[in-house]
């Protein structure tokens, strides 16, 4: 990557010299170097106290091995991550991803793009991730319970309610988190905060299955709103994915009055045109954990295709990449760009890779990164905190309503940040240089 910044082309060359085999890492590490240009123009006092070389070298990292055993009785090794990215602001806090391809790179872009997330929700909270290459498809719910017991089992002695504030993430759910909460608690016979997206019998935040992708709309709604005097209603909308996120985008679009017509997961895509049904969507994975391919045979007039990228040739005003990382390639923003896409919204964290996001900035695609369009999720995690915290719950209606003001407030300083610093309407830019100031404020505050 080039830099115009001979100051910035000295932290993205040593930190792709520090870090050879990261290429997710170091993919999100050069976005938002990117973005910074106009900064260490205006910011002199950042460069000088090296606020950006601290950045981008993680605080901690925590690898370690996780021994279960499966239900034949064979012994099982995964391996463990946790990343402590930055607590200039807070405790660190992110989610713990479960999934094969899960190694230090993933983790790690993970964990940087979490600090600048959680800066953007105004609330108190530091960077992390964690997780694991274990592969939670197939397995018991047993398993499933004696790996995380394992997993937390390590964990424990690193994080703390006041230290690391782990949630989900893929493949980490309610159920995962209940069982690594159980662990935590016989282990330090501790009843806190320590981890969000509990059940709400013990300490849950209503509304935090919802947050992600609700946020998510709320965030695309005032975007649209704001920068093209437009709305979520009637339009036709394509998300990928069919997880937690994915679900309670499609549920918030559809009351927004717009009509979500293909959802995905890893084997292939749906296309229904009168409209998902999401009643028989959550049945089949919330409830039986099957594959999407399912829904077609169950909902009269849908297709199923096999290979999730061709959900990106589906014709749509609004797409929301809510799978994965590297999800959506230059031609399949080229193909959403073709067929007339107005704005694309991540739900996912780095869902398109940089190839698509310059194909959206070049033909005047409205492009909102994950890092500020997804942050409802650990906005509302954060909201959690405070409730454990004062050992009270708020009402759904009063949680969804704090959620919609800080997603509105996102996208504000996001735009804002990118008018201030001559970005035009790069909201990416802007959020980066948005939720990188406060940070950078506390760090030199702190000192070195
Ligand atoms: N995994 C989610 C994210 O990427 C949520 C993290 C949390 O709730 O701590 O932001």
């Amino acid at each position: 990557m080039q830099f115009k910044s001979a100051y910035l082309q000295g932290v993205y060359d040593s930190v792709c010299k520090r870090n050879p085999h990261e290429p997710e890492f170091l993919q999100a590490v050069g976005e938002v170097l990117e973005s910074f240009e106009p900064v260490v123009e205006k910011r002199p006092d950042i460069v000088e106290k090296g606020v950006i070389d601290r950045m981008v070298e993680p605080e901690r990292m925590i690898m370690f091995r996780v021994s279960w055993v499966d239900d034949n009785g064979k012994v099982q090794v995964n391996r463990g991550y946790r990343v402590q990215f930055n607590s200039a602001i807070g405790p660190y806090k992110g989610g713990c991803r479960f999934h094969p391809s899960v190694n230090l790179s993933i983790i790690k872009f993970l964990g940087f793009e979490q600090t600048f997330k959680n800066s953007l929700t105004t609330l108190p909270m530091g960077g992390g991730k964690g997780g694991s290459d274990f592969n939670p498809k197939g397995k018991s719910d047993n398993e499933i319970m004696r790996f995380c017991q394992s997993f937390m089992t390590e964990l424990a002695k690193h994080i703390g309610p006041d230290t690391d504030v782990p949630a989900g993430d893929i493949g980490v759910g309610a159920r995962e988190v209940g069982y690594m909460f159980g662990q935590y608690k016989r282990l330090r016979n501790e009843f806190t905060g320590v981890l969000t997206g509990k059940g709400l019998t013990f300490g849950g935040s209503l509304a935090r299955t919802e947050a992600t992708g609700y946020g998510l709309l709320y965030f695309t709604e005032e975007m649209l709103n704001c920068m093209k005097n437009d709305s979520i209603k009637g339009k036709t909308i394509v998300v990928s994915g069919s997880g937690n996120v994915a679900i309670y985008a499609t549920e918030k679009a559809t009351e927004l009055g717009g009509k979500v017509v293909a959802m995905s997961d890893s084997d292939g895509y749906v296309f229904d045109a009168n409209g998902i049904d999401l009643d028989v969507m959550k049945q089949i994975k919330e409830v039986e954990r099957a594959r999407i391919s399912e829904y077609a045979k169950r909902v009269a007039g849908a297709e199923y295709h096999e290979g999730c990228a061709g959900i990106w040739g589906v014709k749509c005003d609004v797409a929301l990449p809510c799978a994965t990382q590297n999800e959506l390639d230059g031609e399949s923003a080229n193909k959403l760009i073709a067929n007339g896409v107005i704005a694309v919204a991540e739900g996912a964290n780095m869902p398109c890779t940089p190839e698509a996001i310059n194909a959206f900035h070049s033909n005047g695609v409205l492009y909102a990164p994950g890092k500020a369009s997804n942050a409802g999720g650990v906005a509302v995690s954060g909201l959690e905190m405070s409730q454990n915290s004062m050992r009270y719950s708020w009402s759904f209606d009063e949680v969804d309503e704090k959620l919609k003001g800080i997603m509105k407030n996102i996208f504000h300083a996001s735009y804002d940040a990118a008018k201030e610093f001559g970005l035009n309407d790069n909201i990416m830019a802007g959020a980066n240089i948005a939720g990188f100031l406060k940070v950078a404020a506390a760090m030199i505050a702190q000192g070195v």
